[in-house]
């Protein structure tokens, strides 16, 4: 069975200690109420990720970092490395979001040394795709994704492409209140399971596709009752214990 997935990227908000309570507060909410066959990931800012992972039950709720470095160690100033990540207790890392494709100039053929680094160090990738406006207005979506999903993922191991899972988020939707339809979400999100299983055969019934762009509240259950969205990565609405948790609670 496919694993649900609610994963919540706070991106470069709260202060360190906003950040301690904030995981805190979540814990505290999912502990109690959260359905229990929904993992769920919280992905604060790099310098909070070691007391974030004290201060929730490891059990329930797992630490991802937002990026990782394509080196492992040495001069390379201001990166931090998958290894790193995973010594300070994370279990997730979130790559090629839209936000460091567009202004950190990530591009397929880094990313795909990222996911390779991240699986490396026993961390499991949760690898973004999604297409601008632009390219959904000229209908290149599909073309796109494609590309994203091939140059990146393609030449994995079976073994290695079991671990990955993957976030869907068209960037005309992050951030802008502008959400997919779910009819939009799951088009894509069938249309990227058949590309991994023409490569990866029934292994891709197994991955976790997740969809992210303005995901909130009051649109999750109409989201996640498609047959291939396997949950969501979450931004603003996941800087709110309730909501992250009625996100969580959707399925
Ligand atoms: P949003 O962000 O939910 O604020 O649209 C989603 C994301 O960027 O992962």
């Amino acid at each position: 069975m496919r694993k649900k997935i609610v994963a919540g990227n706070w991106k470069m908000n709260t202060t360190f200690q906003e950040g301690i309570d904030l995981a805190i507060e979540i814990n505290n909410l999912v502990v109690e109420k959260a359905h229990k066959e929904v993992i769920v990931v919280v992905a604060p800012p790099f310098t909070h990720i070691s007391e974030v992972n004290k201060a929730v039950d490891n059990d329930r709720i797992f630490v991802a970092g937002q990026n990782c470095a394509t080196e492992n160690s040495g001069a390379y100033t201001g990166e931090v490395s998958a290894e790193m990540l995973w010594s300070a207790g994370a279990d997730f890392v979130i790559l090629g979001h839209s936000e460091r494709r567009s202004y950190y100039g990530e591009t397929n053929e880094k990313l795909k040394v990222k996911v390779t680094k991240a699986l490396e160090f026993n961390l499991t990738p949760i690898y973004c795709v999604g297409e601008v406006l632009e390219e959904r207005e000229a209908n290149k979506h599909f073309e796109v994704i494609k590309e994203q999903i091939e140059s990146v993922l393609f030449d994995l191991a079976e073994a290695d492409f079991e671990k990955v899972v993957i976030a869907y988020e068209p960037v005309w939707a992050i951030g802008t209140g502008k959400t997919a339809s779910p009819e939009q979400a799951q088009e894509i999100h069938k249309y990227i399971r058949t590309l991994l299983t023409s490569k990866f055969g029934d292994a891709a019934k197994k991955t976790s596709i997740l969809y992210g762009g303005s995901c909130k509240p009051s649109n999750a259950k109409e989201l996640f009752a498609n047959a291939d969205v396997d949950g969501g990565l979450i931004g603003g609405a996941a800087l709110s214990a309730n909501d992250f948790l009625a996100i969580i609670n959707a399925f």
